[in-house]
């Protein structure tokens, strides 16, 4: 059967947009109508529709389950994207997230004591675990916490009147990356990679001068992969007076186990929502602090939260005419830090390296299990995500992303594709180390067998997949750029 009436499939219920559903004068609520006086303060007399669709309240309530419904999550399976590090969400965290929801950051200080400890408390351990000395925590995701320290580099350089204007960035970098520093009015010069993955030792030499202001650098980096040279880097940096910005994204492969601050990094944002866990997928909230060397700190966004005695205080005003000043209102994701701090707390120091332990274990036990059938971008073991290119599907006809395509018949996930942007036809597989063995071998097994249907010659059906979804292959540029929010509609509404 290949269409239903209905257009469900089974327990897969089809769901129009709401404003094709819409039933004009249908109204959720039973309120008395109001009887408003509008002379007396309304200057419009009419008041006209303002477009909202009309809809029972069992229908809104089944609308938006059915929609919460077709969002594939970590919750109903392993979610392999690579550099997302899409780990399990503790309801814990939910719990204690929520005692904390009604308040707000203008309630007089003395009645949010607590959250003030949270943050500080929160704020205190990031700098132990990166070996910091300041941290900043307003920046509201990984790419804004890049603009901040690219910021505090900024403020830092303007203050000693100089006007460095380029950043070094390597090849395999996070798009954000360049895009912070051009944001900055930094000229970005790329860095090559070398034939193991890692920077170009040589070639980033060759590019140092002193018109660096810095370099932002991933470590792990992008490919998985321990920058083994960090150490020679940063002394290679510091020895121009430049600022080595690292991003902080896969710090979940190193927590417990090297301080960011010993490699000599001066400034590191951390995914709070990837590291300590949240779920994040679907576009839950996000977080990144910025941690900061001696050297940054005195350049930090306000506003920070410090400790008088037993008292919290926030300090808002730029005391010392250094602060690059405010780039988030209020304090930052409050909700974001009591879920990280709850993660931080019930893991421990411990649990938190073996963690890392765990996470590095899983995706090298995926490198092992696939690498005789897939072909590995680079040669040796990984840190938290396993790469491979696509060499190992020439001559099938089959693309990485026909692969892709063929894992959500699977019911899995894809992975990351053709990201980092070295490595041809890249999947990027982290599993991080909420997965059992199990489920590691489920999925393995399941990638092993799409490599035998490809090599099978099952071209056709790959390049048709996926075949069991709702919508099969969208043309997902156009679907950013025109969304179509009612059906037959040509222009976006806005
Ligand atoms: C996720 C990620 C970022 C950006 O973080 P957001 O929180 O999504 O803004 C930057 N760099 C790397 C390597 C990442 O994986």
């Amino acid at each position: 059967m290949s269409q239903t009436y209905s257009g469900n499939r089974g327990l897969q219920l089809e769901e129009p947009l709401i404003f094709d559903i819409d039933l004009p004068g249908v109204c959720g609520v039973d309120l008395d109508a109001v009887e408003l006086d509008t002379t007396a303060y309304l200057t419009r007399k009419t008041r006209s529709s303002i477009g909202l669709p009309g809809i029972s309240e069992p229908r809104v309530v089944r609308h938006y389950t059915r929609l919460s419904q077709k969002n594939y999550s970590i919750d109903a399976g392993l979610y392999p994207l690579g550099s997302c590090t899409m780990k399990h969400n503790p309801r814990l965290n939910e719990k204690v997230a929520r005692y904390l929801s009604d308040l707000h950051p203008l309630q007089p200080l003395s009645t949010v004591q607590g959250a003030y400890c949270i943050i500080h408390e929160l704020a205190s351990w990031l700098m132990t675990l990166t070996g910091m000395s300041a941290v900043a925590m307003s920046p509201a995701a990984g790419a804004h916490g890049e603009l901040c320290g690219i910021m505090a580099i900024r403020k830092a350089l303007d203050s000693q009147g100089d006007r460095r204007t380029v950043i070094l960035v390597p090849e395999s970098a996070h798009g954000t990356n360049p895009a912070t520093a051009a944001a900055c009015g930094f000229d970005v010069k790329t860095i090559p990679a070398n034939d193991s993955g890692r920077v170009d030792f040589d070639a980033l030499i060759a590019a140092i001068d002193n018109d660096v202001a810095g370099i932002m650098l991933t470590n792990p980096n992008t490919c998985g992969l321990f920058e083994s040279d960090i150490v020679k880097i940063a002394k290679a940096i510091h020895d121009v007076d430049g600022y080595f910005y690292c991003d902080g994204a896969n710090f979940n492969a190193i927590v417990g186990k090297v301080r960011p601050a010993d490699l000599g990094i001066d400034c590191m944002h951390i995914n709070l929502h990837k590291t300590f866990s949240t779920p994040h997928g679907g576009g839950g909230p996000g977080s990144g602090p910025v941690v900061l060397s001696d050297r940054l700190a005195p350049y930090a966004p306000i506003p920070s939260v410090i400790k008088q005695g037993d008292e919290y205080r926030i300090v808002e005003d730029d005391e010392t005419g250094l602060s690059l000043g405010r780039i988030k209102g209020f304090h930052g994701q409050m909700g974001m830090f009591v879920r990280a701090l709850a993660f931080i707390l019930s893991h421990g120091k411990d649990g938190l390296r073996q963690m890392s332990e765990d996470a590095v274990l899983n995706a090298n036990y995926i490198l092992v299990r696939l690498q005789d059938v897939f072909s590995p971008a680079f040669s040796g073991t990984c840190m938290h995500e396993a790469l491979f290119n696509d060499t190992f599907l020439e001559g099938t006809g089959v693309s990485t992303l026909d692969f892709a395509k063929a894992m959500i018949d699977e019911g899995y996930h894809p992975m990351t594709m053709y990201f980092p942007l070295v490595v041809h036809g890249a999947m990027l597989i982290e599993p991080t180390e909420s997965e059992t063995k199990r489920s590691l071998d489920d999925f393995c097994d399941m990638m092993l067998s799409l490599v035998d249907r490809a090599k099978a010659g099952d071209v056709e059906s790959f390049k048709a997949s996926p075949q069991l979804t709702p919508r099969r292959r969208l043309d997902e540029t156009l679907a950013a750029r025109q969304p179509k929010l009612r059906a037959g509609l040509t222009n976006p509404i806005l």
